[in-house]
Parts: C-alpha cells; structure tokens; sequence
C-alpha cells in the first residue's frame, strides 16, 4: 500500500455498490437481468414527469452557476410533505430540515457531528444497514454490535442497554435503528421504541425511515418532544429517484445547523434538487402506486411461506427477508448459498447478507419469476 494511506484503511471493505448501467446498453448475456438486489422502485419516473424536468433543465436551470447551496425551495417542500403525512403538534420548517447527497450524506455528517476525534463510538445491532458501521470505520469511529432476536428479529435490548452502560473511551453517543429494518424489514416494536425514549439524551437516535411510504409508520411526531432523535429519510425508493441521490434529515434545528456547518458547500446539484422538487410536486402520482407493491409482497410472502424448506418474514418495506430453515442435504448455511448464488446465476440478483436473502418487490413479471426461480431451486437441490 501506498506509504501515505492510512493504515487501518487497508482492512477496510467498502460498500460493493451496484453495478448499474443505463437501459439499452447490450446486456453482457442473453439472460434478463432482474435487479432485485437494492430494494429500488420497479418504476421509472412517468414519461410527463421526465419531460417537465427536460424543460426544467432547458428553461430553469443555468448549468454555469452554482447550485442553491442552502436549498430553500427543497427544504420548504420537504417540510410541506412531512408536515402532511404526520400529525405533529408544531408543524416542522425548514429549520427542521438538512438535504443531503442521499441519506448516505447525511449519516457520514451525523457521525462527523457527533463522534468524531475519539469522542463518540456507534451502536448497531445486526444484521441492519451495513453504511452505518462502514462509514464509521472510514472516519476511526468504533462500531458496537448486538444481535436480534431470531424469531421476529426485534433488538437484544438487555445487551443494547448493556453496551449503553458499558462502553467507555469512547462513549457511545449515537444508536441507529431503521425502522422498518433492512434487511429484516420489520418496523420498531413497542419495546424497542420504550428502550430508545429510555436513552439519555446524551446519546443521538437516529432513526431511519427509509421505508416510510411503504410502511406509512413513523416517529416524526415525537420529534418536538425529544431533540436527541433524528429522522432519516430518502426520495431514493417510493419516489423512484434512486439515480438523483436525495436524502433529508428531520431534526431539532440545533442539530440541523450543526449538520450544515459540516456538509460541503454544493452537495447537491441543481438538476438534483429540481427533480426532488418536480417529485414532491407530484408525489400523488408517483406514490399511488404503492398499494400495487404491497400487494404483490404479501402475495409473495404467502407464496413462498408455503414451502416447507423456507421461512419467510412480515414485512412493512418493499422487500422480504427469507431462509432456507430445514435442509436434508447440507447445512441450511450451504442451502443459503446455494440458493443465492443459483438465483444470481438465472438473473435474479438479491442481497445475501445477514444469515438470509433479501429480496426486492419489483414488478409483477419479476416476482413471478423470483417465485419460480426460489421453489425450483429448493426442489432441484431437494432442501
Ligand atoms: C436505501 C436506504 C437508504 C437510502 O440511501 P440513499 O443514500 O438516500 O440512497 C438509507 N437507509 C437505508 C436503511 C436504506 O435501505
């Protein structure tokens, strides 16, 4: 390694991001390609929306000057929409709003808030969202873990508190939580939520709502209540914007200022911001067709829970979580990879992590296909 490259980064493992690729590109094989595997809308944005954002482009936009570096069109229309879809006491403003280059931002920008220069250490319990403990590490942060449940995957919160109670030089000063939980895809218990509004305020909860079209359950309204909780959310999946790269933060706007004082000067480019804009402006057409995704994952869900080699969880998000739970062959760790390198190999890509497989909802044509492909596969290698 190059002598000049910090020495804990050489046992770091990053992100492994999507391959992407634009439509239309010739495929590298004949097989179509079903991306099931970043919990994306199967939607593009509608055709009239892509074209009032054309002319948005061609009329609104000046491609040589900077972009709107404190986002006040954007902040005022999030905090519009969040207002909406919560009953909150005192509405939020955009003081309660910070924009980031997708949520990803905004929570590199909480841990360089909160525990950066040995002050803070990071609680997670796993399996969860892998960017919290990645990009602490990226920034020396200390990550501590607990497990969950193996039944309905709620936090070990005897062995959270104890990591609370515990864990000094540093401190832990953040815990993140998704809600609902990927790649579980279970909401917050009753218990979990008691357990995080028992915490001191000298530790930041932050509670990502990734999800939150889907699973139309939120905390936003304990907000005014507890200025040691910070919502996350993205416009990166129910708006179907995941190539913009949007994220917000709802927050006491002390720790708002503080999260603008951190970001870079012009995180987020013009034609980012207006298609945030154009989206919210019509987020009854791009939302209306939530329902259709729930349906077909309780559909899924029910399909695939009748195999009896497989358990398959409840889900609040567009995606599901399964594994296989009885194997005659080999070891249900084998069965796992077996299946999930076999639904990759027939152009089903899903997320193996976590001890199971995780798997998008996308549209009808593809989970009849994941369906096919999950109980052929269990019956060919006979699990
Ligand atoms: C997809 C996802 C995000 C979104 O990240 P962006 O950077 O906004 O695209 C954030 N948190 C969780 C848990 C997610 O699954």
């Amino acid at each position: 390694m190059l002598p000049f490259i910090r020495s804990d980064l050489a046992q770091l493992t990053a992100y492994t991001p999507h391959p992407g690729g634009i439509s239309g590109e010739p495929a590298a094989s004949s097989v179509p390609i079903d991306r099931l595997d970043t919990n994306e809308s199967p939607f593009d944005l509608p055709r009239e929306l892509k074209e009032k954002l054309a002319w948005t482009y061609q009329q609104l936009i000046e491609a040589n000057r900077y972009p709107d570096g404190g986002h006040a069109a954007l902040r005022q229309a999030i905090a519009e929409y969040v207002n909406e879809s919560a009953a909150l006491e005192v509405s939020v403003t955009p003081a309660n709003i910070s924009v980031g280059n997708g949520s990803d931002e905004l929570i590199r920008s909480l841990l360089i808030a909160t525990c950066l220069k040995g002050e803070g250490a990071i609680l997670v319990a796993n399996p969860t969202f892998s960017m919290y403990g990645i990009l602490a590490q990226t920034l020396g942060i200390p990550v501590m873990s607990v497990a969950r449940q193996e039944t309905n995957f709620e936090i070990d919160l005897a062995a959270a508190q104890a990591a609370v109670e515990q864990t000094q030089n540093p401190p832990i000063r953040v815990v993140f939580v998704v809600h609902p939980n990927s790649p579980t895809a279970n909401a917050l218990t009753l218990r979990e939520l008691e357990w995080l509004r028992s915490l001191p305020t000298s530790i930041l909860v932050v509670i990502d709502e990734a999800y939150f079209e889907f699973s139309q359950t939120s905390v936003v309204d304990e907000l005014p209540q507890r200025p040691n909780w910070v919502v996350l959310r993205t416009f990166s999946k129910a708006f179907r914007l995941a190539a913009h790269r949007i994220g917000y933060a709802i927050a006491h706007p002390e720790l708002i200022a503080a999260l603008e004082k951190i970001r870079l000067p012009y995180n987020l480019p013009s034609f980012t911001q207006a298609a945030a804009q154009v989206a919210l402006a019509h987020r009854q057409l791009l939302l209306e067709l939530i329902p259709q995704i729930i349906t077909e994952r309780e559909r899924l869900i029910h399909a695939l829970a009748q195999h009896p080699a497989l358990q398959v969880w409840p889900s609040a998000a567009n995606f599901i979580y399964l594994r296989p739970v009885v194997s005659k062959n080999c070891s249900t760790t084998e069965a796992l990879t077996l299946l999930a390198q076999e639904l990759k190999a027939q152009g089903t890509l899903v997320r193996h992590t976590g001890g199971g497989i995780r798997i998008t909802v996308g549209s009808t044509e593809e989970n009849a296909r994941s369906l096919n492909r999950v109980q052929a596969i269990l019956n060919s290698f006979e699990f």
